[in-house]
């Protein structure tokens, strides 16, 4: 039995997200979707709570083929034990997808072998231009799940995206996406 584990901010979980999990899925018996940055919330780059972030991703796979638990992951503030906080909170898997440069460090340096995800349409399906998008009242439900557009409808989740980004400033909201 394989287990998988793939951690992303999933600010918001979006279509390519969702064709990252399908891939894995072929790969791997059951999955470990890891929300994290739980602990933040109420940013421009973060404007989603862990809560909030554990419903959208959990409905918006709940057709996947094989089973799949999410598990909010709080940041801490040492890179060198962020694998064994990781490993405190989730079920035991036996492989990592991530690109991120140092996720793959930190789990190859804990003994985790690390498998990069296929990048999907990223021109259309990238977090930093998705909450752009709402920000600035473009098109943004085609590339998100239903269940995204649920929960952003839900919480005001545009509205609050702009009264952060109002509140931080205008210069703030390009600062914190470089
Ligand atoms: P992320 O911040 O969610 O994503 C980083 C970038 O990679 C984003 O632009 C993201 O796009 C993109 N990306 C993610 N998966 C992709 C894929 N399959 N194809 C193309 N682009 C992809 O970072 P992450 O690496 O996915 O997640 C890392 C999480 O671990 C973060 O929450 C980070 O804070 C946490 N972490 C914590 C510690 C610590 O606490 N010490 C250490 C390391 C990592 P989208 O914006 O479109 O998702």
């Amino acid at each position: 039995m394989t287990r998988g584990f793939f951690v992303g901010r999933f600010q918001p979980f979006h279509d390519g997200h969702r064709e990252v999990v399908e891939h894995v899925a072929e790969e791997v018996d059951e999955l470990v979707l890891g929300i994290g940055s739980a602990d933040v919330s109420h940013t421009v780059h973060d404007p989603f709570t862990a809560g909030e972030r554990v419903v959208m991703v959990t409905k918006a796979v709940d057709d996947v083929d094989v089973p799949t638990y999410v598990v909010p992951i709080e940041d801490i503030d040492r890179n060198a034990l962020w694998v064994s906080h990781i490993e405190s909170m989730a079920p035991a898997f036996d492989v990592a997808y991530s690109n991120n440069p140092l996720v793959a460090r930190l789990f190859r340096e804990a003994d985790i072998e690390v498998r990069n995800p296929p990048m999907f349409d990223r021109d259309r399906f990238e977090g930093t231009g998705i909450r752009h998008q709402m920000l600035v009242g473009d098109e943004w439900v085609d590339h998100v799940p239903d269940a995204v557009v649920d929960v952003v409808e839900e919480v005001d989740g545009v509205e609050r995206i702009r009264t952060v980004a109002e509140d931080d400033g205008g210069d703030r909201w390009e600062a914190e996406e470089e």
